[in-house]
C-alpha cells in the first residue's frame, strides 16, 4: 500500500527504535512489579522516551508509579497508554511488558513527524491495570483532563480491533461469629464459616437467576484456624462482572442480599465492602477509531478477525476511561489461539521474538491512527460527535459524570 511521507517517517522511526523497545520489553518482563509498586518499570519507560525527545513528567497527576510523556505544545491531545503491572505469583501473564513497550514505540513515531501534525501525542504511563484500578485514579485525579482520546493495544491470542469488556468490581465480605470450643459447647457458638459458606450457595442459586453475561465467582480467604474451633471470623474475595455497568450494580445489590440473608440464617454479622478503587466499567470502544485502526494493521499486512456475538471476555479499567473520552482498546495475537490469559503459557509468549514483531504492527497502527487525528481535524470531530451520540443513549457517561461517580 503506498503511504505518504509523514506516515512513513513515523514507521522509519519505530523500526530505528526495535531493539532497544524490545530490550525494554523484556527488561520489564524479567523483572515483573506489582499494582503500584511498579517502580523500576515505570522509571525505565519514562527514561526511555525522556532520551528519546519526550518532556517527561514523573509521578504524573500525583501517582508515584505513573508518568506522561509529551511530544508537541498545542492542543488537541491524543494520548496512547502504557501498562507495565504484573501478576502476583506468575509475572508477566497479561503481557503488559508489550503494553509499555506498544505505548512508547507508537509515541516514538508520532513524536518523529509531529511537526507536521496540529496537536500533541501524549504517552501516559497507568499503573495498577491488575485490579487496582490506576486508570480510575488518573482519572478522578485529572491525568485526562486534557485528553481528546485514549488508545491502547492488549496483548491477547486473536487479533481483534474491537472489542467490548464486562463491567466488574471486587467484592470483600466478612463474616464474625463467636469461638467456642466445637465439641463442648458447639451450641454456645456462632459459625462464622458458615456464613461465607452459605453465601456461596446463594451465589450459586442466584446464578441461574442471572443474565447469561453475568460472572459471579469468590474465594474463601479465612475460613477459620482448626476444626475444634467453631470460627468467630471468615473472610471470602468476590469478582462481580456484566456486560454493562447498569446490571453488574443490580448484581452486587442482589450478591449483597445473598450474604445478609447467610448473617441472618447463621446469627453471624456480615460486612459487605465494594471496591469502588476496582470498580471497572465496560469498555464502549469507538467505532470509527477501531475500524481506522484495523484498516491501517491490515495496511501493514496482518490480519484482523471479526468479534464474534458470544466473544469471551475480561475487564479492564480502559472501559473507566471509555466512559468519560473516546478511546479504542484493540488486542494483538501474542500466542497460539485459545492460550488462556494469565496463564504461564501466556507469561512465556510475551517474552518471544515473534511477540514483539506482532506488537510493534500494532504499535505502528496506534501511530498511525494518532497521526490521522492530529492532522484531519473532520476526522477528530466525527470520533467526538459518536462518542456523544453515545453518551445521549446512556452507554458512556460522558466527562463530568465520571469524575462526579462513586
Ligand atoms: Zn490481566
Ligand atoms: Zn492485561
Amino acid at each position: 500500500m503506498p503511504r505518504d511521507p509523514v506516515a512513513s517517517d513515523a514507521l522509519a522511526a519505530i523500526d530505528h527504535a526495535r531493539d532497544g523497545l524490545y530490550a525494554l520489553s523484556l527488561q520489564i518482563h524479567r523483572n515483573p512489579e506489582l499494582a503500584y509498586q511498579e517502580r523500576k518499570s515505570c522509571a525505565l519507560v519514562g527514561s526511555f522516551l525522556a532520551d528519546r525527545g519526550f518532556k517527561v513528567t514523573s509521578s504524573y497527576a500525583g501517582i508515584e508509579t505513573s508518568f506522561r510523556a509529551d511530544a508537541g505544545s498545542v492542543a488537541p491531545t491524543v494520548a496512547i497508554l502504557c501498562e507495565y503491572d504484573a501478576l502476583p505469583d506468575i509475572g508477566h501473564a497479561c503481557g503488559h511488558n508489550l503494553m509499555a513497550m506498544m505505548g512508547a514505540a507508537a509515541g516514538i513515531g508520532v513524536r518523529a513527524v509531529i511537526d507536521r501534525l496540529q496537536g500533541r501525542v501524549a504517552v501516559i504511563g497507568t499503573p495498577a491495570e491488575e485490579g487496582e484500578g490506576g486508570k480510575i485514579a488518573l482519572l478522578e485525579a485529572g491525568g485526562f483532563d486534557d485528553v481528546d482520546a485514549a488508545m491502547m493495544v492488549h496483548a491477547g491470542s486473536r487479533t481483534l480491533a474491537y472489542r467490548r469488556s464486562l463491567a466488574s468490581v471486587r467484592v470483600d465480605v466478612e463474616f464474625h461469629g463467636k469461638a467456642v470450643h466445637a465439641a463442648s459447647q458447639p451450641d454456645q457458638g456462632i459459625n462464622a464459616l458458615d456464613g461465607l459458606i452459605l453465601t456461596f450457595v446463594g451465589l450459586n442459586a442466584l446464578r441461574q437467576q442471572l443474565r447469561p453475561d453475568a460472572r459471579v465467582m469468590g474465594v474463601i480467604s479465612n475460613g477459620g484456624s482448626a476444626a475444634n474451633i467453631i470460627p468467630e471470623f471468615a473472610a471470602g474475595k468476590f469478582s462481580l462482572r456484566a456486560l454493562d455497568r447498569t446490571y453488574r450494580d443490580e448484581v452486587i445489590e442482589r450478591f449483597s442480599q445473598v450474604a445478609r440473608g447467610a448473617a441472618s440464617a447463621t446469627g453471624a454479622a456480615v460486612n459487605v465492602a465494594v471496591r469502588r478503587n476496582s470498580s471497572y466499567d465496560n469498555m464502549v470502544p469507538n467505532r470509527l477509531l477501531a475500524d481506522r485502526y484495523g484498516e491501517h494493521l491490515r495496511g501493514l499486512g496482518v490480519d484482523v478477525a471479526q468479534e464474534s456475538p458470544d466473544e469471551r471476555m475480561g475487564s479492564t479499567d480502559m472501559g473507566n476511561v471509555m466512559q468519560a473520552l473516546p478511546g479504542i482498546h484493540p488486542y494483538i495475537k501474542i500466542a497460539p489461539e485459545g492460550t488462556p490469559g494469565h496463564s504461564i503459557a501466556f507469561r512465556d509468549a510475551a517474552a518471544t521474538v515473534e511477540a514483539h514483531a506482532a506488537a510493534l504492527l500494532a504499535a505502528k497502527a496506534m501511530a498511525l491512527v494518532t497521526i490521522d487525528l492530529l492532522r484531519d481535524p473532520a476526522l477528530l470531530r466525527a470520533v467526538k460527535d459518536e462518542f456523544e451520540q453515545q453518551r445521549r443513549q446512556g452507554l458512556v457517561r460522558g466527562r463530568a459524570q465520571a469524575a462526579a461517580k462513586t
